[in-house]
């Protein structure tokens, strides 16, 4: 549920969770898992960040566009929800069962990401928070009066059951409607056990890190491909590196207005 007010006022919110990797032997299959915590309410809308930049803080890369991507969400006119480019899309890890070499890992996959999609992503440091599909987004007792941070949770089937069956799960968690609805936080659940086994060996390696990209472009906005070779296929296999379409899918989520936050606290209602 995640209900919450600060300063008497309330707006409702719609939490959005997708993606899934399942692994089964060689072959990474992934499905698109859409949870939508209708009651999930947000504080009042917090302001600018001290960080936020009235410029884009990167641009995304100029890329051939082939078309053939798709996006977790998107608004009137067919344009992606998207995070905002002029602030960084703060990061906090629940270190659980992190593996060794997973810190790493999941750094070089931020940046890869990060650089495709013209997004600056800044690792706050580590939380003890659980994942939760109903998450709060803004958790003022936790992490003050802003957007909670992404959570990245190394995790395990025991905590979640999907897990069972993937070794990542993510999604943005979108804020607002229509042409104002855009990405504020999201979440990163991975089995922690699935990387343990994968990380020390050369191409397990390469497999987990294309995991945490799959994922983090999942974070981003980037929904599931049709093209088999794609990283962003639902069911893909020896590929490792994002393709063509899916740099294209990255760089248009990347390249959207600064939104701010002034005046976007009514018509928000959650459905
Ligand atoms: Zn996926």
């Amino acid at each position: 549920m995640g209900a919450g007010t600060t300063g008497g006022s309330s707006t409702a919110a719609v939490v959005t969770t997708v993606g899934a990797v399942v692994v089964a032997a060689a072959v990474l299959v992934t499905s698109l898992a859409v949870d939508r915590a209708a009651d999930a309410v947000a504080p009042a809308v917090p302001g600018p960040p001290p960080d936020a930049r009235a410029e884009p803080l990167r641009l995304p890369p100029d890329v051939v566009d082939p078309g053939g991507y798709t996006f977790v969400d998107t608004g009137p006119g067919g344009q992606p929800v998207r995070w905002d480019p002029c602030r960084p899309v703060h990061v906090v890890v629940r270190p659980d069962g992190e593996p060794q070499g997973g810190r790493a890992a999941l750094g070089a996959a931020l940046e890869e990401v990060g650089e495709a999609a013209g997004l600056v992503f800044v690792v706050d440091g580590e939380t003890d928070e659980r994942p939760d599909p109903a998450r709060r987004l803004v958790d003022p007792r936790r992490y003050g009066e802003r957007w909670s941070p992404v959570l990245v949770a190394w995790s395990d089937a025991g905590e979640d059951p999907r897990l069972a069956e993937a070794a990542g799960l993510a999604g943005p968690a979108g804020y607002g409607e229509g042409s104002r609805r855009r990405w504020v936080s999201g979440s990163v659940v991975l089995d922690a056990p699935w990387f343990a086994e994968n990380l020390p060996a050369e191409l397990g390696r390469r497999r987990a890190e294309a995991v945490l990209v799959h994922e983090l472009a999942h974070l981003v906005g980037l929904g599931h491909s049709s093209d088999p070779f794609s990283l962003m296929s639902p069911t893909y296999q020896s590929v490792y590196d994002l393709g063509t379409a899916d740099r294209a899918g990255l760089a248009r989520l990347g390249d959207g207005p600064c939104e701010g936050d002034a005046g976007r606290r009514d018509g928000d209602a959650g459905t």
